[in-house]
């Protein structure tokens, strides 16, 4: 029995009646971009996520994109993120205009915290990116408060973390994306709610910011042929959100079985003195997009599992301050010396919803046995 990292095969058979006729009905539309299914998976997200707006645009990394354009840039403002994080976070603060400063995360939780952005803050900080890591929220009551003293904006990268939420400053629920002026969200598939290609959403409480996105995805003006901004194409495709209109009704038992499939891991390798399991802080709610363990010699084991027809994935392998494409921002090794060794040692196991225990105890053991558990 193979077990691998993702089979989203086994999900699609579970609602593939409900997904084709959603997809003929856009066909016999023939209404292919923007309309009636877009507006429609706007209104459904913003409910679920009690936010009063969203945006859809062409993919997560738009979502970033759209909003960090709209804040207009001027040479030299910066942006605060982390350098463990998918390459998109940097991308779209780099190709908005903006220079992207690298901070540090916390080891348990690999994501940013109040101390490790206020270390990266200078006179020219914008904007800073938490990201939601794997699914657990960053420590966002936190976070505001400290960006509301220094006039920075900030921006959820949501991405992974669609359902997540934590215990607010007030003690109640707050969602991945429903607090911020402005969050980014993604379809790809990979993703907790993934569509059938790429797909994006903006929300947020900053209703002037967000009317700026919905002009900037339809190059930049909401009346056709007058053009307020430079924008550019990045709408979401109808067939995408009738797609995405099926899944997100399925999304809260999807996470639950993501969450029954992580306590079985914890259970399974709470003994084995090698593995460090993923960490929840206190108040979170955590999606697992991910279930990523921290191993010492990680290769290794990940060489073991392949052996064994278990799939698993390095995210991240090389921290975003060192990436050739920002050599000109001068880093060098050591300058974010946690979010450097988080990428020699986590290796993400197989934690889709419908894993089943077989396959779970498939994994336990085969990492078990490496170890001589
Ligand atoms: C997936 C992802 C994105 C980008 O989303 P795409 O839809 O692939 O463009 C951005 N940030 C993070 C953290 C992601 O995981």
């Amino acid at each position: 029995m193979t077990v691998p990292l993702l089979d989203l095969t086994a999900q699609y058979a579970t609602i593939q009646r409900d997904i084709d006729d959603a997809i003929a009905r856009v066909v016999a539309s023939q209404r292919f971009v923007m309309g009636p299914e877009v507006e429609a998976l706007e209104r459904d997200l913003a409910e679920y996520l009690n936010v009063p707006h969203a945006v859809g645009v062409a993919s997560g990394t738009d979502a970033l994109l759209l909003p960090l354009m709209a804040m207009e840039p001027k040479p030299g403002d910066e942006v605060i993120i982390p350098a463990f994080t998918f390459f998109a976070t940097a991308g779209a603060v780099w190709n908005a205009g903006f220079r992207p400063v690298f901070c540090d995360v916390d080891p348990r939780t690999f994501n940013v915290t109040v101390e490790t952005l206020d270390a990266a803050r200078t006179e020219r900080t914008r904007a800073a990116i938490p990201v939601h890591l794997f699914g657990q929220m960053a420590p966002m009551g936190d976070i505001a408060a400290w960006a509301e003293r220094h006039g920075i904006v900030v921006l959820e990268d949501a991405a992974q973390a669609i359902g997540a939420r934590q215990r607010g400053p007030d003690g109640l629920p707050v969602m991945a994306g429903g607090s911020a002026p402005v969050a980014a969200f993604s379809f790809f598939p990979t993703k907790n709610l993934g569509a059938f290609g790429d797909g994006g959403m903006v929300t947020g409480l900053d209703g002037e910011l967000l009317e700026r996105v919905a002009k900037l995805r339809v190059h930049g003006g909401r009346q056709m042929y007058h053009h307020e901004m430079v924008g550019t194409n990045s709408r979401l495709d109808a067939l995408q959100a009738a797609v995405l209109r099926v899944k997100l009704p399925h999304l809260d038992e999807w996470t639950d079985a993501r969450r029954e499939n992580a306590c079985h891991y914890e259970a399974g390798l709470a003994d084995v003195a090698e593995v460090l399991v993923p960490e929840v802080m206190d108040g979170n709610f955590h999606v697992y997009n991910q279930y990523t363990i921290r191993v010492r010699r990680r290769d290794e084991l990940r060489a073991h599992l392949a052996k064994l027809e278990i799939g698993s994935g390095i995210y991240y392998p090389v921290p975003l301050h060192l990436q050739a494409c920002f050599a000109e921002l001068g880093y060098r090794e050591g300058q974010v010396p946690v979010c450097e060794h988080l990428c020699s040692d986590v290796l993400s196991l197989p934690i889709f919803p419908e894993l089943g225990t077989e396959r779970l105890d498939r994994v336990v053991d085969g990492i078990r046995g490496y170890f001589g558990a």
